[in-house]
């Protein structure tokens, strides 16, 4: 059997880096918010081109520190593509504010920058923009309507680790960004992890202490705060994996541009690369219009692939009669797409079997 992804394949290749990093954190004696973390944090702000980074427990409360450190909430707005992974919509909501649904480009999968205009409101407070399978959404022309009405452009970057948009990176494009370190991200902790990224000096304090219980002095606390930190064990082997990451992502891209030379059939649209930037391929994802006979038939050659995702935000049950609007593209894309397996760690001859099987449907 082909699995999806082979989380542990990929770990062992680091196995003794790893060993080493959480003996020491254990040896260490400080588990919580110490010099693992703060390397961590200070090599990733690099990697990303971002003057602050902070860690946080996983990449839904990123999103969330974001919202609650620019301080909106009470019905305030905000942009989001319909296709997104509920994690985005979940961070809005949340806070206590409203998701504004805006349809994906059907190529690329991400907002469609022509369709936010006519969104805005006057409690409009930012664009949540997502790279959505690990691809730079069309930020450029994002960010001269996000200027145009004074809006906030936060990346939802938790699929990106390494994508590029015009030589700059996934983190570093907008005025904050979050992060997931789930173990299936392109850079994934072995646990939960995330953080938020921002040249912003501001709030990349407020979203450290309203992480830490609103508190930036141990029991003074000047925010009603949470508790969501990356601990150091985690940031530990995460900075191990960090120096790889670029590797890893080469990899990834040498594994989509293998399919994509080499799978030929007429019932299958292959993923569009914007010429504008560096696709991190997250996901390899694919559309047919016969979906699931596809899935079934792969399956049956010992192929496994997921379905990202098979219900749109907006038809999920907790949000029944809560997000008005249809949304076409987005209902057409949750129909038509199938992610085949990519990673660091996949063979050659594993992705020979899956080109043969995709090309004989
Ligand atoms: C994974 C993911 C998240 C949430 O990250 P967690 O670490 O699982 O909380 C948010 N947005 C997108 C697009 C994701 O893929």
């Amino acid at each position: 059997m082909i699995k999806f992804l082979d989380l542990h394949k990929i770990n062992e290749r680091y196995r003794s880096e790893l060993d080493e990093a959480v003996k020491r954190v254990i040896d260490s004696g400080r588990y919580l918010l110490g010099a693992e973390n703060e390397r961590f944090c200070n090599n990733f702000a690099a990697y990303c081109g971002s003057k602050y980074c902070v860690g946080t427990a996983n990449g839904l409360d990123a999103l969330r520190l974001i919202i609650m450190g620019y301080g909106f909430g009470n019905g305030d707005e905000i942009i989001v593509p319909a296709n997104t992974y509920i994690a985005t919509i979940l961070a809005i909501t949340q806070c206590g504010c409203v998701p504004v649904l805006v349809e994906p480009d059907i190529r690329t999968y991400n907002i469609d920058p022509s369709l936010i205009e006519e969104k805005i409101t006057s409690k409009t407070k930012a664009v949540m923009t997502v790279h959505l399978y690990g691809q730079t959404a069309d930020i450029s022309a994002i960010r001269k309507i996000t200027d145009k009405y004074g809006l906030k452009l936060i990346e939802d970057a938790a699929q990106a680790h390494g994508a590029l948009h015009k030589g700059a990176k996934a983190g570093n494009l907008g005025d904050a960004a979050g992060f997931s370190f789930y173990p299936g991200k392109n850079l994934g902790c072995l646990g939960d992890g995330g953080a938020v990224t921002t040249n912003d000096p501001d709030l990349a304090k407020k979203v450290k202490a309203i992480g830490n219980y609103g508190s930036r002095k141990k029991y003074e606390n000047i925010y009603p705060g949470i508790n969501s930190r990356l601990d150091e064990i985690q940031a530990a082997m995460l900075d191990v994996k960090l120096k790889y990451l670029e590797k890893d992502n080469e990899r990834r891209i040498e594994a989509a541009a293998y399919y994509k030379e080499n799978i030929r059939n007429d019932k299958i649209t292959l993923p569009f690369e914007s010429k504008e930037g560096r696709h991190v391929y997250h996901i390899f994802a694919v559309l047919s219009s016969e979906r699931d006979r596809l899935q079934k038939y792969l399956a049956d050659k010992g192929i496994e692939t997921l379905i990202h995702y098979p219900v749109p935000p907006h038809k999920q049950e907790c949000y029944k009669g809560a997000i008005a609007g249809e949304f076409p593209i987005s209902c057409k894309i949750h129909e038509s797409i199938l992610s085949i397996p990519i990673s660091p760690v996949i063979e050659k001859n594993e992705q020979d079997k899956i080109i043969e099987a995709v090309n004989g449907f």
